[in-house]
C-alpha cells in the first residue's frame, strides 16, 4: 500500500477539485440531487428502550423513515445510504443473534426494515462483527441493496465485499431533461475491528488504513463516475496523522476525487457545535476541507441530508453548490422531549415479530443471582452491585488489553449511579433468583463504553481521593451523630476500585474539593495495598473503567495512558457476561472500609426504607426511622 500522503498536498488537491465555477453553471443542465444518510442505527428499528422497557421518542428508524419520506417528497432526485453499525447495539440485536432465533424468512429485522426504504447502498461499521462472520454473512444475504467496503479484506488479501460500487441512475434536471449519471460509492470502517473483535476475526480478515485504501481505489473509480460518495464509518478528528486512524474522515476528505463524505461511528452530529473551531473544518456549513459531510447522530436520532447542485460542462458533471444538514426526530428542552416525526407503519409492521419477541425476552430470566444485589450501602463499603459491574467489565476487557499491558496488575473501577439520587426508589434492588435484561439498566444506567487506563500508584491513590470527596469531614470528638455524605458530591464520582484494598479516613479533610481545588497535604486514602503489600507511588496498574472517566483528564496527565477505548457499552458487556455465565455467584468483596477512629463516632446517612431489610449483615448500622421525602435514616457507628 502507498505511503501516507502529505496533508497539505492532499488538502490542496481537494480544494482544486472543488473549485468548480458556479458562475458558469447556467449554460448547461442543472441537476439538484439530495443525498440522505442514516448511520449507527444499531438495531434501533423501533422507538423503544429495551433496557427501560418503555418507548423512547428520541430513537428509531421507524421515525427516521418518516423524515426520509418527507425529504424525498421535496426533492425530484434523491438517494439513500447507510453508513454501518447496523445489526448490533440493543437487546433486539442480541435476541436475534441467540442460537435458533434468526428469523425464519432469513432476513435480519433491521435489514428487513431497511429493505422497505429502498436504500441505494450501504457500508459496514465496526459493530457488524460482534456476533462473528457467519452471522454477518447471513444478515447481509437478506439485503436488497448493495454494500461495499474498501479497507476490509479476507485474510488472503481478497476483498471481503466489493471495495466500490458504481450505481447508474437517471435524474431529472431543472429544465425537465433526463440524464443518466454514474454514482461511485466507496466504503470504509475503522481498521481497529481486528483488535476489537479479534476472537471472531483473527486469521479470517485483515484491514488497511482508510486513507491508504482511498488512495488505492479512488482514482480508478473517479475515472468511471460522475459523482463519488464516500461512506465513512469513521469519525472526524484533526489530530496529527499517524496512519491507521480510527476517526479518519478529515484526512479522507483530502484524498482527491471524493465529492461527498458521509461520516459516523462517533455518534455525534455534524455539522454542529461539537466540531466548532477545528482547523480545516467548517462546523456550520458542514465541510471537511472543502468536502461536504454530515454525521447523523446515532440510534436513528437524526437523518443526514446533503443537497447537491450538479452542473455539466464539457460533458463532465461537477458539484457547483451544496448544503448540508441533519434533521432530528425529536427535540429536547429541559426535561421535555417533543417528537418531530411519527412512526412509519411500514417499518413497524416489518419488525413487529422480532420487536414482540424481544419484549418477551428482556422480561425473561437470562441468568440467576445466588444472592440479592443492591446498592443500598454502596457508599458504606458493603456492596454487591459495583462488584458485579467490576467483574463483568474485567471479564470483557482483559483479553482486549494491548501487549504493552502484559504483566501489569489489572484493577477495575465502578461507581454507583443509582444511589438514591432524586428519589428513594432510585436504588439497585435485585432479588436472589432470576435476572432479566431490563434489570441490567439498573446496574448500569448510562450508555458509557468500556475503557482501560494505565496509572501509577500515586495516580491511583488520587483517583480514590476523588471518590472520598463524597464524605463530610467527621469530628472524632463530637458526641452528636454527624451527617456522613456531602450531598453536593454526586454518587457517580464514587469509584470503587476492585483488585486492591484501602481504608478511607474521614476525620481528615478531602484532598479534592469542588471547582478543582486541591489540598496537597490532605489524604483520606490510607493503607492502600495490592496483594497485601503497600502500593508504591511508581507502581503501575491497569484500571478498567468507562470512556467518560478515561477521557476526563483528571485521572492522569499522560496522553498515552488510555490503553483501551473499547467499542462496546458497559451495559451490553454486563448482558454478555450474564448470558455467558448464567449463574452469577454474587460477591460483596472487602475492598474498602472506613479507617479506624479509635473511639466510637456516630454518623448518619439516608437510604431507602427497603435497605433496612439488609441490616442483618450490617452489625454496626441501625435504623433511625423516617427521614422525610420517602427516605429512611440510618446511623453507622464507626470506632
Ligand atoms: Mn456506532
Ligand atoms: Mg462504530
Amino acid at each position: 500500500m502507498s505511503v501516507a500522503p502529505n496533508r497539505r498536498a492532499l488538502l490542496q488537491g481537494a480544494a482544486a477539485l472543488l473549485l468548480a465555477p458556479a458562475a458558469q453553471a447556467a449554460t448547461g443542465p442543472v441537476i439538484k440531487l439530495r443525498l440522505l444518510e442514516t448511520s449507527d442505527l444499531h438495531t434501533f428499528d423501533e422507538d423503544y428502550d429495551y433496557f427501560r422497557d418503555q418507548s423512547d421518542e428520541t430513537v428509531g428508524l421507524t421515525k427516521v423513515a418518516t423524515l426520509i419520506r418527507a425529504a424525498r417528497a421535496q426533492a425530484p432526485n434523491s438517494m439513500l445510504f447507510d453508513n454501518g453499525d447496523t445489526i448490533q447495539g440493543n437487546p433486539l440485536a442480541d435476541y436475534v443473534a441467540q442460537p435458533g432465533n434468526f428469523p425464519a424468512d432469513g432476513v435480519h429485522p433491521t435489514i428487513r426494515a431497511m429493505n422497505t426504504l429502498g436504500y441505494d447502498a450501504a457500508t459496514l461499521g465496526n459493530h457488524e462483527f460482534n456476533y462473528g462472520l457467519p452471522f454477518l454473512i447471513t444478515a447481509l444475504q437478506g439485503a436488497k441493496f448493495p454494500l461495499c467496503s474498501a479497507n476490509l479484506l479476507h485474510a488472503d488479501g481478497t476483498p471481503f465485499l466489493p471495495p466500490t460500487l458504481i450505481l447508474e441512475r437517471s435524474f431529472t434536471a431543472e429544465d425537465g431533461s433526463q440524464h443518466d449519471l454514474k454514482i461511485g460509492v466507496i466504503g470504509f470502517l475503522p481498521p481497529q475491528i481486528t483488535d476489537w473483535d479479534q476472537g471472531h476475526l483473527h486469521n479470517r480478515v485483515q484491514t488497511i488504513d482508510i486513507v491508504d485504501a482511498a488512495l488505492h481505489h479512488v482514482p480508478a473509480l473517479r475515472a468511471q463516475v460522475d459523482l463519488l460518495v464516500a461512506l465513512s464509518h469513521s469519525g472526524i478528528s484533526t489530530a496529527p496523522r499517524r496512519g491507521g486512524e480510527e476517526n479518519a474522515s478529515y484526512y479522507l476528505a483530502a484524498v482527491p476525487g471524493i465529492d461527498v463524505i458521509f461520516t459516523g461511528h462517533s455518534h455525534r452530529v455534524f455539522p454542529g457545535p461539537d466540531y466548532a473551531g477545528m482547523d480545516g473544518i467548517d462546523a456550520t456549513r458542514g465541510t471537511l476541507g472543502n468536502v461536504p459531510a454530515v454525521m447523523p447522530g446515532f440510534w436513528g436520532s437524526e437523518l443526514g441530508v446533503i443537497d447537491l447542485t450538479l452542473t455539466r460542462q464539457d460533458g463532465r458533471w461537477s458539484v457547483s453548490d451544496f448544503s448540508t444538514a441533519t434533521q432530528p426526530i425529536s427535540e429536547r428542552a429541559d426535561q421535555t422531549v417533543t417528537s418531530l416525526a411519527a412512526n412509519s407503519p411500514a417499518i413497524d409492521a416489518a419488525v413487529a415479530p422480532e420487536h414482540a419477541k424481544t419484549l418477551a425476552w428482556i422480561r425473561q430470566p437470562i441468568g440467576h443471582l445466588t444472592r440479592p444485589v443492591n446498592s443500598y450501602f454502596a457508599l458504606i463499603g458493603t456492596d454487591s452491585s459495583l462488584a458485579l459491574v467490576n467483574t463483568a467489565q474485567t471479564w470483557y476487557a482483559r483479553p482486549l488489553l494491548p501487549a504493552s499491558a502484559a504483566g501489569i496488575p489489572v484493577l477495575s473501577a465502578a461507581a454507583p449511579f443509582k444511589e438514591g439520587y432524586q428519589s428513594p426508589d432510585n436504588y439497585v434492588d435485585l432479588r436472589t433468583g432470576t435476572i432479566a435484561i431490563k434489570d441490567v439498566a439498573d446496574l448500569y444506567m448510562y450508555p458509557n463504553t468500556v475503557a482501560a487506563v494505565l496509572v501509577n500508584g500515586a495516580e491511583l491513590r488520587d483517583w480514590l481521593e476523588h471518590s472520598a470527596e463524597i464524605f463530610n469531614k467527621i469530628d472524632p470528638q463530637d458526641p452528636e451523630p454527624q451527617p456522613l455524605f456531602n450531598r453536593y458530591v454526586p454518587s457517580y464520582v464514587f469509584d470503587v476500585i476492585s483488585g486492591i484494598t484501602y481504608n478511607i479516613d474521614i476525620t481528615q479533610p478531602a484532598r479534592f474539593r469542588a471547582h478543582g481545588k486541591r489540598d496537597e497535604r490532605a489524604h483520606r486514602i490510607v493503607n492502600l495495598r495490592y496483594n497485601g503489600q503497600p502500593v508504591t507511588a511508581d507502581q503501575q496498574f491497569v484500571v478498567i473503567t468507562n470512556n467518560y472517566r478515561a477521557d476526563s483528564g483528571h485521572i492522569t496527565r499522560n496522553p498515552d495512558a488510555v490503553l483501551l477505548r473499547a467499542p462496546d457499552q458497559t451495559r451490553d458487556v454486563i448482558v454478555r457476561y450474564i448470558l455467558a455465565t448464567k449463574t452469577i455467584a454474587v460477591e460483596t468483596p472487602a475492598i474498602w472500609s472506613f479507617a479506624p477512629i479509635g473511639s466510637p463516632v456516630a454518623v448518619t446517612f439516608e437510604s431507602a426504607p427497603a435497605a433496612a431489610a439488609f441490616l442483618l449483615q450490617q452489625h454496626n448500622i441501625t435504623t433511625l426511622g423516617d427521614a422525610g421525602d420517602g427516605y429512611a435514616q440510618f446511623v453507622l457507628t464507626l470506632s
